[in-house]
């Protein structure tokens, strides 16, 4: 039964050409719809959601302690090298990590090492300003990555940025916080 429905509606879909007719409509609406302008990074800042892969956190656990092993696999299978481990033995006899540098200028953001770390440690997050004039400060640190923001929680929303309506500065809303904002694609919709 689905199996002719589909057909029929294949059948009709090339009769009438509905498939364009739809595309034409949706694009039709965009270009005579209300223009959108996002004022980023003055007045708006748009909050990617959870699935956009940026700025790496590592994550730790209830005592403070990096969830970390030191096994290297997301070094290993990193396709730009750009991950460096240098393991040590704790007290305990816990592997760690000594140091654990990720050079952000060669990293491409595929998600490779979180896939592959075991230990549900390196993540990436929705951070995505990272630009700098300075090469060497793309180079960040264990303490960077514990510090980094984690899963933002109000991802597609837009938040008030480093300017408030006069001008002013104001501290920037943080990735992760529970800021209320606009939702960026009922806006776009709707034509706000
Ligand atoms: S996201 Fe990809 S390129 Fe970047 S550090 Fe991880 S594995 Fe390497
Ligand atoms: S972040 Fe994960 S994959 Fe990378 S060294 Fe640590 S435990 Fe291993």
């Amino acid at each position: 039964m689905a199996r002719t429905q589909v057909k029929r509606h294949g059948w009709i879909g090339r009769l009438f050409f509905t498939d364009l007719l739809a595309g034409l409509r949706l694009t039709l609406g965009y270009m005579f719809g209300k223009t959108i302008t996002h004022h980023y990074p003055d007045y708006e800042k748009w909050i990617p959601y959870q699935r956009h892969r940026g700025h790496h956190f590592m994550n730790t656990n209830d005592q403070g302690e990096v969830n970390c092993v030191a096994c290297e696999l997301c070094s290993k299978i990193c396709p730009c090298d750009c991950i460096t481990v240098i393991p040590f033995e704790t007290e305990k006899g816990d592997r760690r990590p000594k140091v654990f540098d990720i050079d952000l200028a060669r990293c491409l953001y595929c998600g490779l090492c979180e896939d592959a770390c075991p230990a549900d440690a390196i993540k990436l997050g929705q951070e995505y300003e990272v630009a700098t004039t300075n090469r060497a400060t793309l180079v960040v640190h264990l303490e960077d990555l514990i510090a980094a923001p984690r899963k933002a929680t109000n991802g597609g929303k837009v938040l008030p940025a480093r300017l408030d309506p006069e001008g002013g500065l104001r501290s920037v809303t943080r990735l992760g916080t529970e800021a209320v904002g606009q939702d960026w694609w009922s806006r776009i919709r709707k034509g706000k």
